[in-house]
């Protein structure tokens, strides 16, 4: 069996690795981590869920000085997304003491110019506000030596491929570059061979879209019914943390709210929260205090909370790449989840192309009756 030790990391890393509770390396990290170590581009597709983070945040915080200027830079489609990755790389760092810094926007542009002025070795943000940065010179990237495009095929959908150009050209030619992502539309393929240097592919699962330990189901409702059916779903499921998947914003804020009436401990997350809502509702259900997550697509992309036992798709995903990214919500680190659907009657049609491309076979159960819900 391969451990972390076989990597022979520096005995700061290898000890906040055996903090972190990691007993053996996933497959993306057992593949991806020695080719980084040695120096390789690395293109790394693997399930959400998989540990992706850690394949290329050991090897980064192995590999970067604790001086200098800016020395690697990881780019992430959401801010939460760069809050997490950040959060995951301060635990890598724990001994070893990298200074590391997440950028986004909605958040203070002068506090985060003092913190870089104070030094810091890994940056990890958002395209956009990247991008501010450099624009106004309080960002350099001229010592930078890695660079990591995370969930890279979001940023794309989310349309952040100028950005992603533009702030490559503020780095070394000669940097190492990795790029992860859950697929790998031409898109994706067309950037690696322009920005990345003879990449070793590592693709773990490549038939299996979806995660093995996800229970998928559907649920046929009728649009009037949605949210009484929701509500006796819940009712008759062990819900511990859940994300309530719906279209729009407005959408997750009239959800939110009916959940909210009927005594759910369920709060929205959509783009045109403030920051601070968006962190308070994160922290709520984070620690718990909310139970029930009700988000956009975009809100929820990259969300890692363990313990997510249940998603739920109130509104069927558009696309079945969609449909991987939500139910990557739960199943996470080998625990068990669970994937419902709500599917209407004109909707069908979707839910067998989700089945289709995913290759995955959603099983039907009827929306529990009130008496079954009372027992
Ligand atoms: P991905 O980016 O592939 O969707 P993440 O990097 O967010 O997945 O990892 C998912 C979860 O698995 C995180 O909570 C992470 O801490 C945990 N994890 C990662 N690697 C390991 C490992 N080797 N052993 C145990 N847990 C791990
Ligand atoms: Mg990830």
């Amino acid at each position: 069996m391969l451990t972390f030790s076989d990597f022979a990391l520096h005995r700061n890393l290898q000890r906040a690795v055996n903090d972190m509770g990691f007993e053996e390396p996933s497959p993306i990290q057992a593949t991806a981590i020695p080719l980084i170590l040695e120096g390789h581009d690395v293109i790394g597709q693997a399930q959400t869920g998989t540990g992706k983070t850690a394949a290329f945040g050991i090897p980064l915080i192995e590999r970067v000085s604790n001086e200098g200027r800016v020395q690697a830079i990881v780019l992430t489609p959401t801010r939460e997304l760069a809050i997490q990755v950040s959060g995951e790389l301060r635990k890598i760092s724990k001994y070893k003491r990298t200074r590391t810094l997440p950028i986004y926007g909605g958040q203070s542009i002068g506090h985060q110019i003092r913190t870089l002025k104070q030094g810091v070795q890994v940056v990890i943000g958002t395209p956009g506000r990247i991008l501010d940065h450099l624009r106004r010179k309080t960002l350099r990237l001229e010592d930078v030596k890695m660079v990591v495009l995370d969930e890279a095929d979001e940023m794309l959908d989310m349309g952040f491929i100028d950005d992603i150009k533009e702030i490559l050209s503020y780095t070394p030619e000669e940097r190492q570059t990795l790029l992860f992502s859950a697929t790998m539309p031409n898109e994706i393929l067309d950037l690696s061979r322009r920005y990345m240097n003879n990449p070793q592919t590592v693709a773990i699962n490549r038939k299996e879209v979806t995660a093995p330990l996800i229970d998928q189901v559907y649920y046929k409702v009728l649009e009037r019914n949605k949210l009484d059916s929701l509500c006796r779903i819940l009712d008759s499921e062990e819900v511990g943390l859940g994300i309530v998947f719906c279209r729009t914003k407005r959408g997750v804020d009239e959800l939110a709210d009916a959940l909210q009436e009927r005594g759910y401990l369920a709060d929205g997350l959509h783009g045109d929260l403030s920051q601070a809502q968006r962190d308070r509702v994160m922290k709520g259900f984070r620690d718990s205090s909310i139970e029930l997550l009700v988000a956009t697509d975009v809100a929820a992309r990259g969300i890692d909370v363990g313990n997510i036992t249940h998603v739920i798709n109130y509104d069927i995903p558009q696309d079945p790449e969609s449909y991987v990214h939500r139910i990557g919500r739960t199943g996470r680190a080998g625990r068990k989840g669970i994937a419902l659907t709500l599917v209407t009657p004109r909707e069908m049609r979707q839910l067998l192309t989700i089945e289709k491309v995913t290759k995955s076979n959603l099983q039907p159960r009827s929306v529990p009756t009130l008496a079954e819900v009372a027992e």
